[in-house]
């Protein structure tokens, strides 16, 4: 069977062909009959190699057909980015730099052709010639955006965040509304190198840098609250964990786990500890009784008394979690704390079936959160999902 681009480029060879005829139809000087007969013999010759599987040469061949007005400059820009987007980067850097090396190419054609050429190094991981293209063209009248957008997914790919806040910045002049979102997480990346090298100090700088006259990020506070714990800060963390809780109690799943390991290392009390300060909480933000079910579910805490009632709330207001444990919810017997610790035990054991995080853009979902969406590269649009999939309970039956 002949492969999509052999089938592409025969189409393409039709079109060519026919526009050569009907040149040399309409026009009535020798010259141009001369030239239509070349393109006649073009036609054959490329149609041969296709006939024999060889693509190349025929894109080879098809080249040399479209020898060059405006018009055919577009179909090769086109053609390119459809190779391009069919994984046959090998071809498109071919036609895009036969592109480029034409005289008599305007401004915008250059321009057009050095992007596609960026692209296409871009998707070949050669990221050092990708930036040179993008590099060539960050100041062009056409290009700009695009180009500085190309320069920031390579700095994103490489963690180059230093990089990557440059030319944020550059993008912020020209866009409305700009990126100035993304780049406190650009800091908060340094910091967690930082932090890793246990370079608290350094860290803590970052995370300055990320909220200075911006708008503060959940995760800024939460890592502030890592490194408040990292340096045995306990009251300093916890206060910086509610803080996060107050900003985005989605982000409950992961700040639980935190807070108890930080009384863990500091309370002698530590159970009763925890359940003071989630009562706290709870008080303070009744609104985040289902994210605090949640999170609890998910990370195991079925020994925290204090999160009982908001369990055995969430489970009522699930129609196929009350469908699933109705046996066990009959008659008020989920009503004493070993019961509901029971039921507890069971939807850890569900939630352990299933991916905890989505991303709200692309709908990727994981195991652990990330702050940039592996798939479709958004920041911090991945959330936990709330709720347990009965059917992973039917799927791994
Ligand atoms: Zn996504």
């Amino acid at each position: 069977m002949p492969a999509e681009s052999t089938i592409l480029l025969a189409t393409l060879f039709v079109i060519a062909a026919a526009a050569g005829w009907a040149f040399a139809r309409f026009t009535d000087t020798r010259q141009r009959q001369s030239d239509a007969a070349q393109l006649s013999a073009d036609y054959y010759r490329g149609l041969n190699y296709l006939l024999n599987q060889k693509p190349d040469e025929a894109l080879e061949v098809f080249m040399r057909m479209m020898e060059l007005d405006d018009e055919a400059i577009e179909t090769h820009l086109l053609l390119g980015s459809l190779f391009r987007r069919r994984g046959e980067v090998e071809r498109a850097i071919r036609i895009h730099e036969n592109i480029i090396a034409r005289a008599n190419l305007t401004t915008l054609q250059n321009d057009q052709a050095k992007f596609a050429l960026g692209e296409d190094y871009l998707k070949a991981g050669l990221f050092d010639r990708a930036e040179e293209f993008f590099e060539q063209l960050a100041d062009s009248e056409t290009h700009s955006i695009d180009a500085l957008e190309g320069l920031v997914n390579i700095y994103e790919q490489e963690h180059e965040w230093l990089r990557a806040i440059q030319v944020r910045q550059r993008l912020e002049k020209l866009l409305t509304p700009d990126g100035s979102d993304v780049i406190p997480h650009y800091y908060c990346e340094l910091a967690e190198e930082a932090l890793r090298r246990k370079e608290f100090d350094e860290a803590k700088q970052f995370l300055k840098r990320a909220r200075s006259g911006r708008r503060r990020t959940a995760r800024g506070a939460m890592m502030r609250g890592d490194i408040a714990r990292e340096v045995g800060d306990c009251q300093l963390a916890l206060k910086l964990y509610e803080r996060t809780v107050k900003q985005d109690p989605e982000l409950l799943s992961e700040i639980l786990p935190r807070a108890r390991s930080c009384l863990d290392s500091s309370a002698s009390d530590k159970g009763q500890e925890f359940s003071r300060l989630l009562k706290g909480w709870l008080a303070d933000n009744p609104g985040i009784r289902k994210e605090l079910a949640y999170a609890s579910i998910v990370n195991g805490l079925t020994d925290v008394p204090v999160v009982d009632d908001a369990v055995l709330q969430y489970l009522r207001q699930s129609e196929s979690l009350s469908v699933l444990f109705s046996a066990a919810m009959a008659e008020g017997q989920a009503e004493t704390p070993d019961a509901i610790r029971r039921l507890h035990q069971a939807l850890h054991k569900l939630s352990k079936r299933s991916a905890h995080y989505r991303c709200r853009d692309c709908g990727f979902s994981s195991a652990t959160l990330y702050w940039q969406c592996p798939s479709c590269k958004s920041w911090d649009t991945i959330r936990p999902i709330g709720y347990l999939r009965i059917e992973a309970l039917r799927e791994s039956a």
